[in-house]
């Protein structure tokens, strides 16, 4: 008997998994993505900004939109089978269904099949509240989660949350999962409208068609229930390749290449005999290279939101508010101020170039995180240091922590 084939596609496929669902509990645990909405800070690659600065989290949403565009353009369902949640969920559920059922020998009517469903009910109970933490750590600080999981009366509000959260998870792992993505997933829509002839797809080779020996394997490891014989794009396959994998094997023992690939969606005899490595990483045609470009632009526009800000700029404008008195004359100006960096600032404001004795009010600018700011502001001068109807150059200096802006303008001395 031959040897069996080794699975091609599983094991990466598993190892993947695994790091994304790692990377899924990492990333709001150390803030390399979160939105905190009680204390509207919003963490992203590990950098923390103000949760409104619209600028940044508009480039975020359209790099993440834009992103998920892209992979499904090029490698259709790959996203599906590969690193989606739902379909990370669903396979640990079934997996551990089938182990249960196998280590304790259930089957329907036996006190062991309502013992294995038992003790899977609760390990999904287990994991769905744990996910709850996590889903919930990705909104609220993991601090105010952890308190609100452990004492749910002391936080109501976040206890709601993370208990909602933990709510929903438990009934997708329990009745839905594999449901949701043939029935109500709205990628897998999105995806029907993006595909094309040149998308990656889990394909049946009709051209070898006579090579399959009907041992219909490639149907039953299907975690969707479908037969990839019947066509490749069906909206069910979430290209996990677990149907690859399989003909491989059969065949393989009969020193026969497996009839399942994947492949981008060119015919057979368009074929080129090398795939160029534009090819190689689906860049087919134009369309795709357009694509790749689009996502570098929004790659780009959230690096110089994230590291390209001026830490402070800031103008002037006269309101014309002008009066003198016997002791000062005064000018009114509006000023506006923006913080380019991730941290309150604390700025200072003075004057340069008008005579001794000219102050400014308020003197310091308080500045949230990328927030911008405009605000009244007074120099008074002594009055008998300006003489009457004359214009004074002068400069308003804004000092930050990071350095200073110096903004020329003019204090006016009205007549007596
Ligand atoms: S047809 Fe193949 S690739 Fe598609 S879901 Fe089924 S096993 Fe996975
Ligand atoms: S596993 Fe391969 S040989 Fe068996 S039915 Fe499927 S395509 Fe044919």
């Amino acid at each position: 008997m031959s040897a069996k084939t080794p699975a091609r596609w599983h094991p990466l496929r598993r190892v993947l998994q695994v790091l994304c669902g790692l990377l899924l509990v990492a990333l709001p645990l150390t803030n390399g993505l979160r939105l905190d909405v009680r204390q509207g800070v919003f963490y992203f690659a590990w950098h923390k900004m103000a949760a409104h600065d619209l600028m940044l989290l508009f480039w975020v949403a359209m790099l993440g939109v834009w992103a998920l565009v892209a992979v499904s353009f090029l490698y259709g369902r790959v996203w599906c089978g590969w690193v989606c949640p739902q379909t990370l969920a669903s396979d640990f559920a079934d997996s551990l269904k089938a182990r249960l059922d196998k280590a304790l020998r259930a089957r329907r009517g036996r006190a062991q099949f309502v013992l294995a469903r038992g003790v899977w009910s609760l390990a999904l109970l287990a994991m769905a509240w744990g996910t709850g933490l996590v889903v919930a750590s990705y909104w609220l600080a993991p601090r105010t989660v952890g308190r609100a999981a452990l004492h749910p009366l002391a936080d109501i509000p976040a206890a709601l949350v993370v208990y909602g959260l933990a709510g929903l998870v438990a009934a997708d792992m329990l009745w839905v999962r594999r449901k949701f993505c043939a029935n109500a997933c709205p990628y897998g829509a999105m995806l029907g409208l993006l595909a094309d002839t040149n998308t990656l797809a889990v394909r049946y080779l009709d051209e070898r068609a006579d090579d399959c020996i009907r041992c219909g394997r490639c149907e039953t490891v299907c975690p969707m229930g479908i037969d990839i014989k019947q066509g490749a794009g069906q909206m069910e396959c979430i290209g996990c390749g677990e149907c690859a994998d399989a003909c491989d094997d059969v065949l393989g023992k009969r020193g026969v290449a497996g009839l399942i690939e994947f492949r981008y969606g060119v015919q057979p005899e368009r074929m080129p005999p090398a795939l160029t490595r534009a090819q190689k990483w689906g860049l087919w045609d134009r369309k795709r290279g357009a694509v790749a470009l689009g996502l570098l632009f929004f790659a780009a526009m959230v690096a110089w939101q994230m590291f390209g800000r001026v830490p402070l700029t800031a103008s002037v404008l006269a309101s014309g508010a002008i009066s003198r008195d016997a002791r000062a004359v005064r000018n009114g100006y509006s000023l506006s101020a923006v913080n380019g960096t991730p941290q309150a600032q604390t700025d200072v404001i003075s004057v340069d170039g008008l005579p001794p004795g000219a102050v400014v009010a308020p003197s310091v600018l308080r500045l949230a995180p990328r927030a911008a700011l405009t605000i009244p502001i007074m120099v008074s001068v002594p009055a008998g240091a300006v003489p009457a109807q004359t214009r004074v150059r002068m400069r308003l200096r804004v000092r930050s922590p990071q350095g200073q802006v110096l903004i020329p303008t003019f204090f006016y001395a009205p007549a007596r």
